[in-house]
């Protein structure tokens, strides 16, 4: 009995050791002929039963160790099963896959993440020139938009304010230097949209679309030398207005089967006989549409009489269409929530145009789809994440400074604990959500187009938006409702969905792409396994596929083994990087023991479901969510050490840290309850928690310390909102950051008033200020009342909110209107 438990403990001992350190199959093999000889000195089986033991551990020793006998008795077997099970992908569905390429979220996706890889990667930095743009124009820009007046009065950006954009080279950022561009940095283009995000919604995204996905940098990366030396140079000065133009009524999310369609076939073209194609499109939605001069378009063509001489279907195929070509009718308004960007509709029926104008030229026709989904692949990492940390940037800093400017129940409201609650939250995710953005942005600064990455900062820092525009709603309470000048969350509020909705929209991109192409991409050998299957044949075939599963198998043994390891350590053995800071090592440890579970669960799921859990959205929006969880914790530990370990930040650190891991282990028990095979939901539950759940949600004691760095002026505040536009002058936000340095400046005079009334020496008289009441009997100087009165000339201003005629002044607009005009209104 003793002996059969000793030989159990052994075989459990020497499977954790062998599948922790993921030593290769000869290590197995070497340590399973121990166990045998051990279990025949154990059992004394006898002479006999030993030789048959040995014969058929060599039989499968052998098989296992040798790989043509391995391919042979089990992996061509595997790879023919494959073959059959493995769904056909569309060519647009394989585009998509392999578009972008893969960086952190392979470390991810691996189950034990380098972490000194990552920390040895040097902070993200501005150059020179960089900054003193920031500084300078955008600085300028900024200052120059008032919100109100573009969204309500003149529903447009100033004239001038479009000429200060277009002359100083806003709508060329990332075109080259050589083609009269900025030649910006993807940091640096993130930080002139943050900091344009935090002052107008307009102009920043008049200032990111041409920077995003869209003709300049399709023609970058595709054009043909005369389309850049033509376009680029023009676009860098504003010499064109670029949109593009995808969406068809037919087709929003499921943008590959559009409709719109071009005709190869002759026509005449300024005079000239000529091989062309004749484009229909209907387009909606379309970002700087309106006042586009030239249209990025989108469409499939067919060359029904092979006069390309190749297929008849030849695919999406993009074009630039200059918009003051016959037959392309566009110029008309959708109004995108009260936003005034400019957006809306164009079409055109049979519009004969040069196959040159097909980006790339010819050879380019129907390349359409891979060229869009390489460029978003980077272009998602920037423009939706940046500002969206933008808005959150400005919420925390307005809605800190107002919590302390308004007082109820004589308290400043952000001292009240659900408020507080609140405002903590904010703070805590604007840190994590600022570092996933310097961390995204520097990735494709390094060269990479991070496809997962990129759409999970595109999800993530647009629904966290989401969440802090909420609460900051809650705080502001009336004086976030009521529109006006005197509003700086109401517009923010209504903006948040438009973010939401496009580069993807939200539950798409959760649910099918970031796990979806995650499980392909950034697993270490999904792809290797597929491309065997479906793209190799024979000889090779065999043997690559044999190298990648027999490793995908030691990967998931391996991953199982150290998620249960460090499950029953308190994740004690779990990688860390080397010198690790005391004060965050433990979040290292606990984001490798989730890595591994996440791996490991992963695997299973995949293993479980195949080709179904693609359409089993809630299961993979939930492995997408550990997934991101882990991204942003990743983020948040690089920018604690890129920042040089900044101890009064570490509150706001260890909350949205705690937060995460919280909600990657909540993920991971709701995909359990709801795995459709039990057993293995049993299983995986006792291998990945066999203590129970442990990560617990942050505490309020943190909460208040994040609460107080936006209610608090001073460095950390400073830092948590840097790179955004202080507001300074007259108007709503400018009054508010000043009210907020004077209410706290005269906390000591309030404090003196208030014990002076609770001490009967003075008794406040209606239509009386405490201030002058305190001022007569001496009780406080007469700078002390200069003081005391300019705060509450301040604090009155915020409290404020704007109220309009009862027709809203339309009488005074029909007034000034000619009185034909008039009399039609
Ligand atoms: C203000 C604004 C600006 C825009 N700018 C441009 C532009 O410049 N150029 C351009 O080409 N387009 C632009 N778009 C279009 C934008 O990209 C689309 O709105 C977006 O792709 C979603 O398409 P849809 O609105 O038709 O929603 P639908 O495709 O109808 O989707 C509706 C909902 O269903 C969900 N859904 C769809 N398929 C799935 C699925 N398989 N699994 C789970 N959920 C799914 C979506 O996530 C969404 O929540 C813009 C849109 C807006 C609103």
């Amino acid at each position: 009995m003793l002996a059969t438990l000793e030989y159990t403990l052994a075989v459990v001992a020497v499977f954790l050791v062998l599948g922790y350190f993921r030593l290769p199959i000869l290590a197995w093999t070497l340590a399973a002929a121990a166990l045998l000889w051990y279990l025949g000195v154990v059992a004394a089986f006898g002479y006999g039963t030993n030789i048959v033991l040995a014969a058929v551990f060599v039989a499968v020793a052998a098989v296992l160790n040798i790989p043509i006998l391995r391919r042979k008795a089990f992996t061509d077997h595997v790879l023919a099963l494959y073959r059959r099970i493995l769904p056909d992908m569309s060519s647009t569905e394989k585009e998509a896959i392999d578009a972008g390429s893969v960086w952190w979220d392979a470390d991810l996706f691996s189950g034990r993440p380098d972490w000194n890889k990552l920390l040895a990667i040097p902070a993200p930095r501005l150059s020179a020139e960089e900054q003193a743009f920031l500084d300078g124009p955008v600085e300028e820009l900024c200052a120059m938009c008032n919100d109100w007046e573009i969204t309500h009065e003149r529903q447009d950006l100033p004239p001038q304010v479009w000429q200060f954009i277009k002359d100083k080279g806003f709508l060329g950022m990332i075109i080259p230097k050589r083609y009269g561009g900025l030649g910006f940095s993807a940091l640096a283009h993130s930080a002139v949209v943050m900091k344009l995000s935090t002052r107008s919604g307009a102009a920043a995204i008049s200032v990111m679309v041409p920077n995003s996905l869209g003709p300049a940098e399709l023609l970058l990366h595709y054009g043909t030398e005369e389309q850049k030396n033509h376009y680029l140079p023009r676009l860098a000065r504003g010499l064109e207005v670029p949109c593009f133009a995808l969406t068809n009524p037919e087709a929003g999310s499921d943008a590959a089967s559009i409709p719109d369609y071009g005709i190869v076939c002759k026509g005449t073209w300024q005079g000239r006989e000529m091989l062309g194609m004749r484009v229909t499109w209907d387009k909606r939605y379309i970002t700087l549409g309106p006042v586009a001069t030239l249209l990025g378009l989108a469409f499939r063509l067919y060359d029904p009489e092979k006069l390309l001489g190749g297929k008849e279907d030849l695919g999406i195929t993009c074009a630039l269409v200059p918009t003051n070509t016959a037959g392309v009718n566009i110029g008309r308004r959708h109004l995108p929530l009260n936003q005034v960007f400019q957006n809306g509709p164009n079409s055109g029926k049979d519009v004969f145009m040069p196959l040159d104008w097909i980006i790339g030229g010819p050879e380019y026709a129907g390349k359409g789809w891979m060229m869009l989904m390489g460029c978003l692949a980077a272009g998602r990492a920037i423009s939706l994440p940046t500002s969206s940390v933008g808005g959150v940037k400005a919420l925390t800093r307005f809605t800190g400074a107002y919590a302390r400017v308004r007082s109820q129940f004589k308290t400043p409201i952000g001292r009240l604990e659900g408020v507080e609650e609140a405002l903590g939250r904010i703070a805590a995710h604007c840190y994590m959500m600022d570092a996933t953005r310097v961390m995204t942005a520097g990735a494709v600064d390094l060269g990479e187009k991070p496809a997962v990455l990129s759409a999970i900062a595109k999800y993530h820092m647009t629904e966290r938006a989401r969440a802090c525009v909420n609460d900051a709603m809650d705080i502001h309470g009336g004086k976030g409702i009521c529109l006006g000048p005197n509003n700086w969350v109401g517009r923010g509020y209504q903006m948040t969905p438009i973010a939401i909705t496009v580069e993807g929209a939200n539950i798409l991109t959760r649910t099918l792409i970031i796990f979806g192409q995650g499980a392909i991409r950034a697993h270490p050998y999904v792809l290797r396994e597929m491309r065997a299957a479906k793209e190799m044949q024979g000889a090779e075939a065999s043997r690559e596929f044999d190298d990648a599963i027999t490793s995908h198998i030691g990967h998931v043994i391996s991953n199982g083994v150290r998620a249960f390891v460090h499950g029953i350590t308190s994740s004690r053995l779990a990688h860390t990087p080397r010198n690790a800071a005391p004060e965050t090592v433990h979040y290292y440890r606990f984001t490798s023991r989730l890595s591994a579970a996440f791996a490991f669960l992963a695997d299973l799921s995949m293993l479980a479901m195949g080709g179904a859990l693609k359409r089993k959205e809630k299961i993979s929006g939930r492995l997408g969510d550990v997934l991101s969880m882990l991204y942003l914790v990743s983020a948040t530990l690089k920018r604690y050490e890129d920042q040089g370990r900044i101890r009064e930040d570490l509150p706001l650190i260890r909350w949205a840290v705690r937060d995460a891991l919280y909600h990657a282990q909540q993920a991971i028990d709701q995909i359990l309850s709801n795995f459709p095979v039990k057993p293995l939901a049993r299983f995986l539950r006792w291998t990945l928690f066999p203590l129970g759940m442990s990560f617990r949600p942050p505490l309020d004691s943190r909460n208040h310390e994040c609460a107080k760095i936006a209610l608090e002026p001073g460095a950390a505040r400073d830092r948590l909102t840097a790179g955004m536009y202080v507001p300074k002058g007259e108007d709503a936000t400018g009054v508010l950051e000043a009210a907020f340095i004077a209410a706290i400046a005269c906390e000591p005079i309030d404090e003196k008033l208030r014990k002076a009334v609770k001490k009967g020496k003075i008794v406040p008289r209606p239509g009386v200020d405490l201030g002058s009441l305190a001022k007569e009997n001496n009780l406080i100087t007469a700078e002390e009342y200069a003081q005391w009165s300019r705060k509450e000339a301040l604090r009155k201003s915020v409290i404020r909110v704007d109220d309009f005629p009862q027709d809203f002044g339309r009488a005074e607009i029909v007034q000034s209107l000619s009185p034909a005009k008039a009399r039609a209104a």
